[in-house]
């Protein structure tokens, strides 16, 4: 098992498959992109197959999510998937993305053994999305969508971070047109976690903001946690339900004590927390020719210096140097 100090363990690992995106989101990335990782850094696709096995098999892994970066971006990704699915036990698998691309790999995807899939969408107006994104992408998410719906990856989960002045008036929006396309929609606050360092908590919408703005529009009633005890969004039943919403308030409702989860970077490296300052390194080890369960042994003791918190409501807060593109959202 993954246990740390606190008594927690991590059944769930976030695993990145690249740090390179084709979308630029101002809480993310500068518009100019970022220094991408060097190949021969990057984990192979061996490699990252070899450590989920480790995970799945010794570790007590039961879920596995890919992210990046723009995970549909590496090329060998319906190939990871496929050969994650024949692992024993098989972990459930889910995918987090922006949805470009999406069209056109849903169903490869969904035959390789994935699940199910987040898609990022913030605003239903293109002229917003331009001005989020940087790119005119809006359309081809909005049919990435439609493919994982329509190829079973279901639930199909949209993620959306409201920022002040561009989409903050969208939530109500976003909540109809979800519920009408039977997407389960999630919002997100925003963390400081951006390449450019701009998160200001003054500026930021919270989950107070979020509610008040739904319940203009809609009756929401408290679902509490979702049924897995750790999954960090609260959920609300929409006008009596059966559609609902979450809300994951990483900042003003911090989940530390119910963390269950362990990261991967793309080059190999383990992470315990997003706001983690101090990375544990498996490449090395994984290069230097050690065996499985000295790898597991190297992740176990990173899981058991695992922090308390994300230390975000501590004045000494530091952002990590890692931006959330690469440590993998
Ligand atoms: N590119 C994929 C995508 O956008 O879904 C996967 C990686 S992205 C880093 C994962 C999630 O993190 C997305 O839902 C995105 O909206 C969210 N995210 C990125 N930067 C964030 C920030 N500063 N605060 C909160 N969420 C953020
Ligand atoms: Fe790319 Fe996702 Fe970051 Fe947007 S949030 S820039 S889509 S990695």
């Amino acid at each position: 098992m993954l246990i740390d100090t606190y008594g927690r363990v991590a059944t769930d690992l976030r695993v990145s498959l690249t740090d390179r995106c084709n979308l630029r989101c101002t809480y993310c990335m500068p518009e100019e992109g970022l220094q991408w990782l060097a190949k021969p850094d990057l984990l192979t696709d061996d490699e990252i197959v070899r450590l989920i096995t480790i995970a799945v098999r010794d570790l007590g892994i039961e879920e596995v999510r890919f992210t990046g970066g723009e995970p549909l971006l590496r090329p060998g990704l319906v190939g990871i998937v496929e050969r994650v699915a024949a692992l024993t036990p098989r972990p459930q698998m889910s995918l987090t993305t922006n949805g470009i691309g999406l069209q056109r790999t849903a169903r490869a995807l969904r035959d390789a053994g994935l699940d199910r899939v987040n898609v990022s969408l913030d605003t239903l107006r293109p002229d917003v999305f331009t001005a989020l994104t940087r790119r005119k992408r809006h359309d081809d998410v909005l049919r990435g969508l439609e493919a994982a719906r329509e190829a079973g990856l279901t639930p199909v989960k949209v993620n959306t971070v409201l920022m002040p002045g561009l989409n903050d008036d969208e939530a109500p929006d976003l909540l109809a047109w979800a519920i009408a396309q039977d997407y389960e929609l999630r919002f997100i606050e925003q963390m400081p976690l951006d390449a450019q360092h701009g998160w200001k908590r003054d500026g930021m919408i919270t989950a107070g903001d979020i509610l008040a703005s739904l319940r203009t529009r809609f009756e929401l009633t408290p679902e509490g946690q979702e049924v897995r005890g750790a999954a960090p969004a609260e959920r609300w039943l929409v006008d009596g339900g059966p559609h609902r919403v979450g809300v994951i308030a990483s900042v003003t409702r911090p989940f530390c004590r119910a963390c269950d989860r362990t990261r991967l970077t793309a080059d190999g490296q383990i992470r315990t927390c997003l706001f983690a300052t101090e990375e544990t390194d498996l490449r090395g080890a994984l290069r230097s020719g050690a065996p499985d369960d000295e790898i597991a042994r190297i992740w176990k003791l990173a899981m058991w210096g695992k922090k308390a918190g994300s230390g975000l409501d501590d004045p000494s807060f530091l952002q990590p140097d890692r931006p959330m593109s690469a440590i993998g959202g």
